[in-house]
């Protein structure tokens, strides 16, 4: 099945990291691939390394958040040049198989954002094994990613403490 978790609410990455922990329990095999999540701000991912290390993962994109801990918008050529590497990661899974769960973190963002092209996704989503579970999160999911999957989730935002002024923390919101 094909699963869409995007809206401009909390949770849809959260949500990938549920079933993955589900799917860890149940025997999957997983995969997680995050698109424009460079750097080393992502405490999953301490989590992943260390605790999961059987779960093949992949993080690609630079880092967002500058030494002054600011947020860079906007997008690079070398933005796109990891886009393009973390494409050819998801051809391989696809190709070789070897995994029961793929979770392409931020792919819908990515793609809005113009890091990875809309019709080279839909190219490999073409390919993608019968048998394979895949999620794909992130803000503003294309129409056509809405169209093809099985489930799409909309996190509705209705309240964010950011926009009281609290800082996203370690642990809860990275
Ligand atoms: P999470 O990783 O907590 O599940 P998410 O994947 O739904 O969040 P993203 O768009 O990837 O959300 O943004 C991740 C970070 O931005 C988190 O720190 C989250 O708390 C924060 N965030 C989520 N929604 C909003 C919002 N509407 N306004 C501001 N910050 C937000
Ligand atoms: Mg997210």
């Amino acid at each position: 099945m094909l699963h869409v978790y995007t809206g401009d609410g909390k949770g849809k990455t959260t949500a990938a990291l549920g079933v993955l922990v589900r799917a860890i329990g149940a025997g999957k095999k997983i995969a997680w691939v995050a698109f424009d999540k460079g750097g080393d701000d992502y405490n999953e991912r301490i989590t992943i390394r260390e605790r999961f290390p059987e779960v093949n993962f992949h993080a690609t994109g630079l880092n967002r958040i500058d030494e002054k801990g600011k947020f860079r918008f906007g997008v690079t050529d070398q933005d796109k040049q990891e886009g393009e590497r973390g494409l050819a990661i998801v051809r391989d899974l696809f190709a070789n198989n070897q995994h029961d769960l793929i979770i392409l973190d931020e792919i819908n963002s990515s793609t809005s954002l113009g890091i990875v092209a809309e019709a080279d996704i839909l190219a490999i989503l073409d390919t993608k094994p019968p048998n394979m579970e895949l999620i794909l999160t992130g803000r503003n999911a294309p129409q056509s990613f809405r169209d093809s999957c099985d489930l799409m989730t909309e996190m509705k935002l209705h309240k964010h403490y950011f926009y009281n002024g609290t800082k996203a923390r370690p642990g809860i919101d990275y």
